[in-house]
């Protein structure tokens, strides 16, 4: 999986991207991370990127031409006919799909990734036509800028590639993965200030253990998220009827 990210923070993204299991999974190249400024493709003489939104209004509107020209630049490097594959381009914007584990499954399939990150009031809507193929939100709020979104989409899209987890960290049992939210977890000591780990983990019993997991992984789901119970439900309907 190779990421890159237009953005106006670079070292944002290069510092948030360079700790623990992804720093590690770059370090080992199962991932690369390649960041763009697009500062260093304005052709005004003070690189200034932003400008008054038309029409008036609060704030400055990232302009088309240094975006664009910054996009273009890592399609050239990646020697790829865009008269037969476009590049996956994922602006990242609280107006797009909000991002779930689905939407990752389907960007781990992708070989290149492109992150577009706004600043300030967004980005001028032509360039925005020109090169996006996906609007993905990380939900229901507005952040000052697309860099910590981007990050969650790469850090959950590269649990997904292969070798970037080590078996202990395996992605196959977690929340989301059979549409319910994982069970509790617990390890030593065995009684932390008088809660002891449910006796059934000790046991040994490695099907009751199962059962017991599957048990509290539904309770915790119809808890805490009933939505994801009614989707499920909904899913296996349409699934027997076709
Ligand atoms: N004026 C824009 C609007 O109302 O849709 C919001 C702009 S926001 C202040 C600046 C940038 O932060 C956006 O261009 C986007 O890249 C990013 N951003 C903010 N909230 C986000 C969210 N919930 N998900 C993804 N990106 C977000």
């Amino acid at each position: 999986m190779r990421f890159h990210v237009l953005t106006l923070f670079p070292e944002m993204i290069l510092n948030g991207m360079s700790e623990s299991i992804i720093g590690r999974a770059i370090k080992n190249e199962y991932i690369s991370l390649n960041v763009v400024n697009i500062r260093d493709y304005s052709d005004n003489k003070h690189m200034k990127v932003d400008d008054y939104p038309y029409g008036g209004g609060a704030g400055m509107v990232m302009q088309a031409p240094p975006v664009v020209a910054a996009y273009e630049s890592i399609v050239d490097n990646m020697n790829l006919d865009v008269t037969k594959k476009k590049p996956r381009v994922v602006y990242m914007t609280p107006q797009g799909s909000v991002f779930n584990q689905d939407m990752a499954q389907d960007f781990a399939k992708e070989e290149d990734l492109i992150f577009l990150c706004g600043h300030y009031e967004g980005i001028d809507e032509r360039a925005l036509e020109m090169i996006v193929t996906d609007h993905v939100s990380i939900g229901d709020y507005v952040l000052t800028g697309g860099e910590l979104p981007a990050m969650v989409v790469m850090d959950c899209v590269s649990r997904l590639v292969p070798n970037v987890l080590n078996n202990e960290e395996s992605a196959m049992f977690e929340s989301f993965y059979d549409g319910l939210l994982e069970h509790p977890q617990y390890t030593r000591p065995v009684e932390f200030r008088g809660k002891r780990v449910p006796d059934v983990l000790l046991s040994g019993n490695h099907k009751k253990i199962e059962e017991w997991r599957k048990e509290k992984s539904l309770e915790r789901t119809r808890e805490r998220r009933p939505d994801l119970l009614e989707k499920k439900e909904k899913e296996k309907k349409e699934n027997g009827n076709s």
